[in-house]
Protein backbone atom coordinates (compact mmCIF):
# COMPACT_ATOMS: atom_id res chain seq x y z
CA UNK A 1 0.00 0.00 0.00
CA UNK A 2 0.87 3.22 -0.82
CA UNK A 3 2.11 5.00 2.63
CA UNK A 4 0.28 8.45 2.14
CA UNK A 5 -2.90 6.42 2.07
CA UNK A 6 -1.82 4.51 4.98
CA UNK A 7 -1.41 7.39 7.15
CA UNK A 8 -4.20 8.71 5.91
CA UNK A 9 -6.09 5.62 6.45
CA UNK A 10 -5.02 5.97 10.39
CA UNK A 11 -5.53 9.89 10.19
CA UNK A 12 -9.13 9.26 9.86
CA UNK A 13 -9.14 6.42 12.21
CA UNK A 14 -7.88 8.12 14.48
CA UNK A 15 -10.04 11.42 14.26
CA UNK A 16 -13.16 9.45 13.94
CA UNK A 17 -12.14 8.01 17.80
CA UNK A 18 -11.61 11.06 18.74
CA UNK A 19 -14.53 12.89 17.55
CA UNK A 20 -16.73 9.64 19.40
CA UNK A 21 -14.56 10.25 22.13
CA UNK A 22 -15.20 13.89 22.29
CA UNK A 23 -19.15 13.41 22.08
CA UNK A 24 -19.00 11.19 25.14
CA UNK A 25 -16.75 13.48 27.10
CA UNK A 26 -19.27 16.05 26.40
CA UNK A 27 -22.20 13.67 27.50
CA UNK A 28 -20.49 13.23 30.45
CA UNK A 29 -22.37 16.21 32.44
CA UNK A 30 -25.90 14.98 31.67
CA UNK A 31 -25.04 11.74 33.35
CA UNK A 32 -23.67 13.08 35.97
CA UNK A 33 -26.67 15.25 36.40
CA UNK A 34 -28.80 12.48 36.31
CA UNK A 35 -26.71 10.77 39.35
CA UNK A 36 -27.44 13.55 41.25
CA UNK A 37 -31.50 13.50 40.02
CA UNK A 38 -31.42 9.74 41.76
CA UNK A 39 -30.14 11.25 45.31
CA UNK A 40 -32.85 13.55 45.29
CA UNK A 41 -35.57 11.79 44.40
CA UNK A 42 -34.70 9.72 47.26
CA UNK A 43 -33.82 12.43 49.86
CA UNK A 44 -36.86 13.59 48.93
CA UNK A 45 -38.73 10.27 49.36
CA UNK A 46 -37.17 10.08 52.80
CA UNK A 47 -38.25 14.35 53.61
CA UNK A 48 -41.91 12.76 52.53
CA UNK A 49 -42.11 9.60 54.78
CA UNK A 50 -40.48 12.13 57.90
CA UNK A 51 -43.01 14.71 57.34
CA UNK A 52 -46.20 12.23 57.02
CA UNK A 53 -44.47 10.53 60.25
CA UNK A 54 -44.41 14.20 61.91
CA UNK A 55 -48.09 15.38 60.54
CA UNK A 56 -48.72 11.96 62.20
CA UNK A 57 -47.98 12.83 65.37
CA UNK A 58 -49.48 15.87 65.76
CA UNK A 59 -52.83 14.52 64.98
CA UNK A 60 -52.65 11.64 67.46
CA UNK A 61 -51.34 14.19 70.07
CA UNK A 62 -54.80 16.57 69.05
CA UNK A 63 -56.40 13.03 69.28
CA UNK A 64 -55.45 12.35 73.15
CA UNK A 65 -56.40 15.86 74.17
CA UNK A 66 -59.46 15.63 72.71
CA UNK A 67 -59.88 12.06 74.34
CA UNK A 68 -58.35 13.59 77.65
CA UNK A 69 -60.97 16.22 77.71
CA UNK A 70 -63.65 13.98 76.91
CA UNK A 71 -62.97 11.83 79.79
CA UNK A 72 -62.83 14.32 82.04
CA UNK A 73 -66.23 15.77 81.24
CA UNK A 74 -67.50 12.52 81.10
CA UNK A 75 -66.30 12.63 85.30
CA UNK A 76 -67.61 16.13 86.58
CA UNK A 77 -71.30 14.72 84.63
CA UNK A 78 -71.12 11.00 86.63
CA UNK A 79 -70.47 13.30 90.10
CA UNK A 80 -72.78 15.87 88.87
CA UNK A 81 -75.14 12.99 88.27
CA UNK A 82 -75.71 12.48 92.14
CA UNK A 83 -76.35 15.71 93.14
CA UNK A 84 -79.53 15.97 90.50
CA UNK A 85 -83.13 17.09 92.33
CA UNK A 86 -85.54 16.20 89.60
CA UNK A 87 -86.22 12.89 87.36
CA UNK A 88 -86.08 15.93 84.36
CA UNK A 89 -82.14 16.63 85.17
CA UNK A 90 -81.44 12.98 85.82
CA UNK A 91 -82.71 11.68 82.25
CA UNK A 92 -80.86 15.41 81.05
CA UNK A 93 -77.26 14.10 82.45
CA UNK A 94 -77.86 10.55 81.71
CA UNK A 95 -78.02 11.78 77.69
CA UNK A 96 -74.98 14.13 78.21
CA UNK A 97 -73.55 11.04 79.37
CA UNK A 98 -74.18 8.84 76.98
CA UNK A 99 -73.00 11.41 74.27
CA UNK A 100 -69.75 10.93 76.02
CA UNK A 101 -69.56 7.61 76.35
CA UNK A 102 -69.61 7.56 72.66
CA UNK A 103 -67.27 10.61 71.74
CA UNK A 104 -64.76 8.65 74.11
CA UNK A 105 -65.28 5.23 72.56
CA UNK A 106 -64.66 7.42 68.99
CA UNK A 107 -61.46 8.59 70.36
CA UNK A 108 -60.47 5.77 71.75
CA UNK A 109 -60.81 3.88 68.31
CA UNK A 110 -59.35 6.54 66.33
CA UNK A 111 -55.99 6.74 69.02
CA UNK A 112 -55.86 2.87 68.53
CA UNK A 113 -56.08 3.21 64.50
CA UNK A 114 -53.60 5.74 64.94
CA UNK A 115 -51.14 3.50 66.89
CA UNK A 116 -51.28 1.27 64.53
CA UNK A 117 -50.91 3.76 61.49
CA UNK A 118 -47.62 5.08 63.35
CA UNK A 119 -45.83 1.65 63.05
CA UNK A 120 -46.07 1.40 58.98
CA UNK A 121 -45.29 5.41 58.64
CA UNK A 122 -42.21 4.37 60.94
CA UNK A 123 -41.59 1.50 59.14
CA UNK A 124 -42.03 3.55 55.58
CA UNK A 125 -39.21 5.72 57.04
CA UNK A 126 -36.60 3.00 57.55
CA UNK A 127 -37.21 1.78 54.32
CA UNK A 128 -36.82 5.29 52.83
CA UNK A 129 -33.25 5.61 54.80
CA UNK A 130 -32.40 1.64 53.59
CA UNK A 131 -33.29 3.35 49.69
CA UNK A 132 -31.55 6.40 50.34
CA UNK A 133 -28.34 4.57 51.65
CA UNK A 134 -28.69 1.81 48.77
CA UNK A 135 -29.01 4.48 46.22
CA UNK A 136 -26.02 5.76 47.48
CA UNK A 137 -23.78 3.29 47.66
CA UNK A 138 -25.17 2.93 43.98
CA UNK A 139 -24.18 6.25 42.41
CA UNK A 140 -20.88 6.94 44.00
CA UNK A 141 -19.57 3.39 42.21
CA UNK A 142 -21.91 4.74 38.77
CA UNK A 143 -19.88 8.23 39.43
CA UNK A 144 -16.55 6.68 40.04
CA UNK A 145 -16.56 4.50 36.99
CA UNK A 146 -18.12 8.02 35.20
CA UNK A 147 -14.83 9.61 36.05
CA UNK A 148 -12.62 6.94 35.27
CA UNK A 149 -14.42 7.05 31.61
CA UNK A 150 -13.86 10.65 31.76
CA UNK A 151 -10.08 9.96 32.66
CA UNK A 152 -9.55 7.35 30.12
CA UNK A 153 -11.27 9.60 27.11
CA UNK A 154 -9.24 12.12 27.51
CA UNK A 155 -6.19 10.26 27.95
CA UNK A 156 -6.58 8.47 24.40
CA UNK A 157 -8.05 11.70 22.90
CA UNK A 158 -4.02 13.63 23.84
CA UNK A 159 -2.43 10.42 22.36
CA UNK A 160 -4.36 10.26 19.39
CA UNK A 161 -3.14 14.16 19.18
CA UNK A 162 0.21 13.43 19.55
CA UNK A 163 0.23 10.58 16.99
CA UNK A 164 -2.33 12.99 14.62
CA UNK A 165 0.75 15.34 15.01
CA UNK A 166 3.51 12.97 14.09
CA UNK A 167 1.21 11.71 11.22
CA UNK A 168 0.41 14.84 9.82
CA UNK A 169 4.32 15.93 10.00
CA UNK A 170 4.85 12.95 7.77
CA UNK A 171 2.59 13.55 4.98
CA UNK A 172 3.15 15.84 2.33
CA UNK A 173 1.70 19.19 2.55
CA UNK A 174 -0.54 19.28 -0.39
CA UNK A 175 -2.27 15.68 1.18
CA UNK A 176 -2.15 17.34 4.24
CA UNK A 177 -4.45 20.10 3.17
CA UNK A 178 -6.36 17.53 0.81
CA UNK A 179 -7.49 15.88 3.99
CA UNK A 180 -8.04 18.82 6.26
CA UNK A 181 -10.44 20.48 3.28
CA UNK A 182 -12.24 17.15 2.53
CA UNK A 183 -12.68 16.81 6.72
CA UNK A 184 -13.85 19.94 7.33
CA UNK A 185 -16.29 19.61 4.41
CA UNK A 186 -17.56 16.26 4.55
CA UNK A 187 -18.78 15.91 8.58
CA UNK A 188 -14.68 14.90 9.54
CA UNK A 189 -15.02 12.04 7.13
CA UNK A 190 -12.35 12.39 4.54
CA UNK A 191 -11.37 9.09 3.57
CA UNK A 192 -13.50 6.18 2.62
CA UNK A 193 -13.07 2.42 2.00
CA UNK A 194 -14.09 1.29 -1.30
CA UNK A 195 -15.59 -2.10 -1.19
CA UNK A 196 -18.23 -4.16 -4.08
CA UNK A 197 -17.55 -1.47 -6.76
CA UNK A 198 -18.80 1.51 -4.29
CA UNK A 199 -17.89 4.31 -2.26
CA UNK A 200 -19.15 2.74 1.05
CA UNK A 201 -19.39 6.78 2.32
CA UNK A 202 -21.75 8.68 -0.28
CA UNK A 203 -22.52 4.80 -1.67
CA UNK A 204 -22.04 5.91 -5.41
CA UNK A 205 -20.89 2.99 -7.79
CA UNK A 206 -17.70 3.39 -8.89
CA UNK A 207 -16.58 3.36 -12.29
CA UNK A 208 -14.81 -0.18 -12.99
CA UNK A 209 -11.70 1.39 -14.08
CA UNK A 210 -11.89 3.82 -11.26
CA UNK A 211 -12.62 0.95 -8.81
CA UNK A 212 -9.99 -1.24 -10.25
CA UNK A 213 -7.59 1.54 -9.74
CA UNK A 214 -8.89 2.25 -5.88
CA UNK A 215 -8.40 -2.04 -5.28
CA UNK A 216 -4.82 -1.63 -6.05
CA UNK A 217 -4.19 0.96 -3.19
CA UNK A 218 -0.88 2.62 -4.66
CA UNK A 219 -2.24 5.91 -5.59
CA UNK A 220 -4.79 8.43 -4.06
CA UNK A 221 -7.89 8.35 -5.85
CA UNK A 222 -10.97 10.36 -5.11
CA UNK A 223 -14.41 9.33 -5.14
CA UNK A 224 -15.95 11.56 -8.38
CA UNK A 225 -19.40 11.83 -6.16
CA UNK A 226 -18.07 12.60 -2.71
CA UNK A 227 -14.50 13.47 -3.34
CA UNK A 228 -13.38 11.40 -0.20
CA UNK A 229 -10.18 9.82 -0.64
CA UNK A 230 -10.52 6.24 -1.60
CA UNK A 231 -8.82 2.89 -0.13
CA UNK A 232 -9.56 -1.32 -0.51
CA UNK A 233 -9.43 -2.85 2.68
CA UNK A 234 -9.71 -6.17 0.52
CA UNK A 235 -12.33 -7.94 2.42
CA UNK A 236 -13.81 -10.66 0.42
CA UNK A 237 -16.76 -9.55 -1.90
CA UNK A 238 -20.05 -10.84 -0.05
CA UNK A 239 -21.98 -11.12 -3.84
CA UNK A 240 -19.53 -13.03 -5.11
CA UNK A 241 -19.16 -15.34 -2.52
CA UNK A 242 -22.74 -16.30 -3.25
CA UNK A 243 -23.64 -19.35 -5.44
CA UNK A 244 -25.50 -18.09 -8.51
ZN1 LIG B 1 -18.14 8.77 -2.35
Amino acid sequence: MLPELDRLIRLQQLDTATAEAQEAIEGIPTERAALDARLETRAADLDGARRRVSDHRTARQEAENALAQVQARLGRYKDQLMAVKTNKEYHAMQAEIAAAEGDVARLEDQVLEQMLQADELTAAVAAAEQAQSDERTAVEAERAALEERERALTAQTERHAEERAALVGDLPAPVAALFDTLTRGRKGLAVAEANEGRCMSCRVRLRPQLYNDVRLNRTLIQCESCQRILYYRGRPDVTAQQPS
